[in-house]
């Protein structure tokens, strides 16, 4: 599977110096002062109903009062795939904690209708050559992906002792027992020697603090938490036909809701969509797995396709390289691949970077010429093109998105004059000073993903070694060996956007991370190490080196409409006036995914734990 360059319009025909202006212009309308502190926790303001998971019973159970192991937090695809790794290790005293029902993370919790992975299924479903699984088509359906991990879970054997509906809320380490004292809602009291956070990304809804939330009576849900039992329908079969006669606003207009408003104009008596800031949405082009296709793979090939991915989106295809995987993602390196093929390479980075921006501009062009196409009435098509570089928000493809708005019952209502829906009343929603009436309102309003480490990780102490917080820690900044421990907490392993490589495929990071990790653990065990931790020379060293080689991306960001992947537009300055390094994406290893991987083989080959300080039962110790 090869595929063509897109007919994106010639660099002549744009006037790239006034796009930037209007690119400026449309960033000034939506920052906001407040940045990270215009979303409230729902956990916090609506506690009852956003603590309550809807699709699985809590079940009761006895306290734990055990040692063990190794607890990992977490049971999405970081958690599963640390578990996979400790299993494959030869690890069994150890668990998975998770406040959702079931394995899955973000599968688990978002059922909303139209739920599917934006990305290549056939890179992001992991270890489907070792599974001898196949998805069904390009972009999975949200349940594939749910029921293909918890297909994993059953072969690992991950059931049999992973705790669901259990939420920690408290890490710390005790010196006395030489262990982390796990503390959960459900009265635990579990003693591990190693902890794994993988306590993931997208896992905490955000609410944007609306004046007048409080006063709306009618219903009200976030997309991660959505009610069936009040849209009807359900999870693989939704068909939401008690909204025929109800009034329905959704806020919002990122990935989730481009997925769920076709199905929401398709149902409702009226559809009201709250926009913001447009998305970027594509055609979907979510073709079967073709069987003949799958006769042709040979072994290793998903690894193949991964580093396909990763050179056609963060890296660089060079001459000869196809584009296996010809989405949205991929578009702007192979259309630069195949003018260069003809017209001859840059020969300075500056060139090429010069030459891709460009693209950039072409390709959104190209993107908002794609919904004059679609979109019948000119105001509402006006209003939904995306003004900004492409990556500057997630990137969407959907086939129904846009046509939905040609549905007389369906209503764009652009709140970016207001940054953001201006009031909730009693009985709705207020936009242009004009109140409308709804019965329900939707929140695809999005995650904690750069906000402070404490409302995003959710739980409320994490305390290393003589009471240090890890959130007080890494305040002014990640501070870690690797992107996976940090000192002051010792056994303590993170898997996420911390400090390291990052691959393309989210889920390659997790488990080339949880790989290492349970490398680490194994190696401690089998050599009865009671501790490891970074030395203080080590982590300065990663500190140092992830900074000198970091990639400046700080003024794309600058540039950019403000999302979750800017911090919202905000830029945070610690006490020295130096800016805090926090954004989503963590701090990226600049030397790349591949020289991370190596540096990584390098280390465990070596096989003396360079860099951590062992310690037997308190006291140092070396092999
Ligand atoms: P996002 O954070 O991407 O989007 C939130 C939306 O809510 C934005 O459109 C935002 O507008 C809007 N919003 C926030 N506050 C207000 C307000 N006060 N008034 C009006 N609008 C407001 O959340 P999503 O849930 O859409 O996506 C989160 C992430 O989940 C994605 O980026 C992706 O990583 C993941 N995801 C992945 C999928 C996959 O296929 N793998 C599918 C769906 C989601 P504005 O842009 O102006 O801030």
């Amino acid at each position: 599977m090869t595929c063509k360059v897109t007919n994106v319009p010639p660099a002549a025909n744009l006037d790239i110096p006034a796009l930037r202006e209007k690119y400026r212009q449309q960033r000034e309308i939506r920052v906001r002062k407040e940045g990270q502190k215009q979303y409230v926790r729902p956990m916090d303001e609506f506690s009852e109903s956003y603590e309550v998971d809807p699709h699985m019973p809590v079940q009761a159970r006895d306290s734990l009062n055990e040692d063990i192991d190794v607890v990992v937090l977490g049971s999405g695809w970081s958690g599963l795939l640390a578990g996979v790794h400790l299993k494959k290790s030869g690890i069994n005293s150890f668990r998975n904690i998770d406040h959702a029902g079931d394995f899955g993370g973000v599968w688990y919790w978002n059922r909303y209708p139209g739920v599917q992975c934006d990305n290549d299924a056939y890179c992001y479903l992991p270890m489907l050559e070792e599974m001898g699984f196949m998805p069904s088509k390009k972009f999975s359906d949200g349940y594939e992906i749910y029921d293909y991990i918890r297909s994993i879970a059953d072969r690992f054997g991950l059931y049999e002792k992973a705790l669901f509906h259990t939420l920690v809320s408290r890490l710390t380490w005790d010196e006395s027992i030489q262990r982390w004292r796990v503390s959960t809602n459900r009265g635990d009291d579990i003693r591990a020697r190693f902890v794994v956070l993988a306590n993931g990304l997208l896992n905490i809804p955000k609410l944007p603090a609306i004046p007048g939330i409080h006063d709306f009576k009618g219903k009200m849900f976030h997309t991660a938490r959505w009610d069936y039992e009040f849209t009807g329908g359900s999870y693989r079969n939704p068909v939401l036909d008690k909204l025929a006669d109800k009034r329905v606003a959704i806020i919002g207009t990122g990935a989730t809701a481009i997925q769920a408003v076709p199905y929401l104009g398709r149902f409702a008596k009226q559809l009201y969509v709250l926009q913001r800031t447009p998305s970027t949405v594509d055609e979907r082009k979510n073709i079967p797995t073709d069987p003949a296709w799958v006769k042709t793979l040979k072994p290793g090939w998903q690894k193949e396709r991964q580093e396909n991915f990763q050179k056609a989106t963060i890296d660089t295809l060079a001459p000869g390289d196809p584009d296996l995987i010809c989405d949205i993602w991929t578009e702007i390196n192979r259309n630069l691949l195949a003018e260069f093929s003809q017209e001859g390479w840059p020969t300075t980075a500056e060139e090429f970077m010069a030459r891709r921006e460009v693209m950039d501009y072409r390709v959104m062009e190209r993107l908002r010429q794609r919904v004059d196409s679609i979109v019948k009435d000119k105001d509402t098509a006006a209003n939904l093109k995306p003004w900004y570089r492409f990556l500057c928000k997630r990137p969407c493809s959907n086939d129904d998105f846009y046509s939905t708005f040609n549905r007389p019952n369906v209503k764009l209502i652009d709140v970016s004059s207001t940054r953001g829906v201006e009031a909730m009343t009693e009985k709705g929603f207020v936009a242009d000073g004009q109140e409308y009436e709804i019965d329900c309102m939707i929140f695809a309003s999005g995650f904690e993903v750069t906000s402070d480490l404490d409302r995003r990780w959710g739980i409320d102490v994490i305390e290393g070694r003589n009471g240090l917080s890890i959130y007080k820690h890494w305040a002014d900044g990640y501070k870690t060996l690797h992107g996976m421990m940090s000192r002051g907490f010792p056994n303590q392993f993170y898997i996420g956007f911390y400090q390291g490589g990052f691959n393309a495929t989210t889920t390659e990071t997790f488990n080339r991370q949880g790989q290492h990790v349970a490398y680490i653990i194994k190696e401690a065990l089998s050599r009865r190490i009671t501790t490891v931790e970074p030395s203080q020379e080590a982590q300065d060293n990663w500190v140092r080196h992830i900074r000198e080689t970091a990639i400046d991306i700080s003024q794309f960001q600058r540039e950019c409409t403000p999302s979750y992947f800017n911090n919202e537009g905000e830029a945070q300055f610690d006490d020295k006036g130096q800016e805090k390094l926090r954004w989503y994406l963590g701090e990226s290893y600049g030397p790349g995914w591949g020289a991370f991987q190596q540096l990584m083989q390098d280390w465990r080959d070596k096989g003396d734990l360079e860099g951590l300080e062992k310690r037997k039962d308190g006291e140092f110790y070396e092999q």
